[in-house]
């Protein structure tokens, strides 16, 4: 490996374009030589109102001139006003903050292992999920999503994750039994190619975890947050609810912040010693939390989301109408969407970078879309035409 200057100081866990981004402003990235860029993957579906939101910049702003961190070993300011916002817009009774999205789901299976031991099953352990899950990257995370190429060459395997194959709700019926803690799933798959659990499918699973007494668990820190049109991506299905529900990117705009959501009957489990934090949830993060939610539950900011998502999807489906050879279909939910491609998908992507289009991958054949979700109309139809550039300028592998 030569290193050369660039980035020789960083663990080589990433690769990033050689691009020096310095301001962000809505959906627009400006590099140091002063090139603008449309940004349709917003940090990974985190800057959900965009770069320098002004409300975000100034409740950052003075929360920062009046208290930043104190620890959970006191009451930190602003969390109880934004879980108990969260629980009115939502399932859930209580909140757990954490930092990320890959702790929001480890205090998930905690709080999942937690319940049965508290209600004397502590035999129910296991914990089931679908192929192509992504989960986050602590051990837990990894395991429970399985994808092999994120738990090779770190020890053992970890007991009780088990996976099936995707959306198969007969087959993840069989695979439960006795031992069986939760199913966990994301309503909408990102990392894994934008796969969506229907409606049906979402009540078929809360169905079945009542039948057999398991707790269902959706992780919802990619789709959650307003990104399918919904505050959460589950709302789409009647009679869906999770017991726990694990958060972040979305929630925080852009600041660290995951929540794990639950249940009086999971979260009361979880006992004074039992989890715990010390950033999660500090002051400046909850301030900006707020804020976050406060708009997203204004008046007529999920019937835009919508509208702009129908919009993006109309143009994803003429380009693959119109690229049947390139495109094999649209993908995701409201503004997290893409397309399927026959094309190298990395490819489509630096093709379109190469436009000053920003987009990302998913799921080896997949080009992921996850634009701000204050994008405008001008914005889609600016990058649908970078997008359609892009597939064409891009080759078909060689038969
Ligand atoms: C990104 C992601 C995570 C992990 O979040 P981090 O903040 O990177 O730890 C977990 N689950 C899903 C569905 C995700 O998309």
């Amino acid at each position: 490996m030569a290193y050369d200057g660039f980035r020789e100081s960083l663990f080589p866990t990433y690769s990033p374009p050689r691009l020096d981004f310095v301001e962000g402003r809505g959906a627009w990235l400006r590099t140091a030589d002063g090139r603008e860029f449309l940004d349709f993957i917003a940090g990974i579906a985190v800057n959900s109102l965009g770069h320098c939101h002004p409300r975000l910049v100034k409740t950052i702003q003075e929360q920062a001139g009046k208290l930043w961190h104190l620890s959970n070993m006191f009451d930190v300011p602003g969390q109880q006003e934004l879980a108990a916002l969260y629980c009115e817009n939502s399932f859930a009774d209580a909140v757990f903050f954490a930092n990320s999205g890959t702790e929001a789901v480890e205090c998930a299976l905690k709080s999942a292992r937690r319940f049965h031991y508290a209600n004397g099953a502590p035999e129910r352990v296991d914990i089931i999920g679908f192929d192509g899950a992504f989960h986050g990257r602590t051990y837990a995370a990894v395991n429970a999503a399985g994808n092999p190429k994120y738990v090779e060459g770190f020890g053992p395997r970890l007991p009780s994750y088990k996976q099936c194959a995707f959306a198969e709700i007969d087959a993840i019926e069989r695979m439960i039994d006795e031992k069986t803690a939760a199913i966990l799933v994301e309503p909408v798959q990102g990392e894994g190619g934008l796969r969506v659990l229907s409606p049906e499918q979402l009540t078929n699973l809360r169905t079945l975890c009542d039948k057999h007494g398991v707790l269902l668990i959706f992780d919802e820190v990619q789709c959650g947050a307003g990104r399918t049109g919904k505050l959460f991506a589950h709302q789409w299905a009647e009679n869906a609810t999770p017991d726990i529900m694990a958060l972040a990117k979305g929630v925080g705009g852009g600041f660290p912040l995951g929540m794990c959501l639950a249940t009086r009957a999971v979260a009361e489990t979880m006992t004074v010693g039992t989890h715990g934090t010390t950033y999660g949830g500090n002051a400046l993060a909850v301030a900006v939390g707020r804020a976050v939610l406060e708009e997203m539950i204004s008046p007529g900011f999920m019937a835009r989301v919508e509208e702009a998502a129908g919009l993006l999807r109309d143009g994803l489906e003429k380009i693959a109408a119109r690229q049947p050879e390139k495109v094999v279909e649209v993908r995701g939910k409201g503004l997290l969407v893409g397309l399927q491609v026959r094309v190298a998908n990395t490819a489509v992507r630096d093709a379109a970078r190469d436009r000053n289009l920003l987009v990302g991958v998913a799921g080896g054949d997949v080009v992921r879309m996850a634009p701000p979700l204050i994008i405008t109309d001008a914005e889609i139809a600016r990058a649908l035409v970078i997008l359609d550039e892009a597939i064409t300028a891009t080759n078909l592998p060689e038969a």
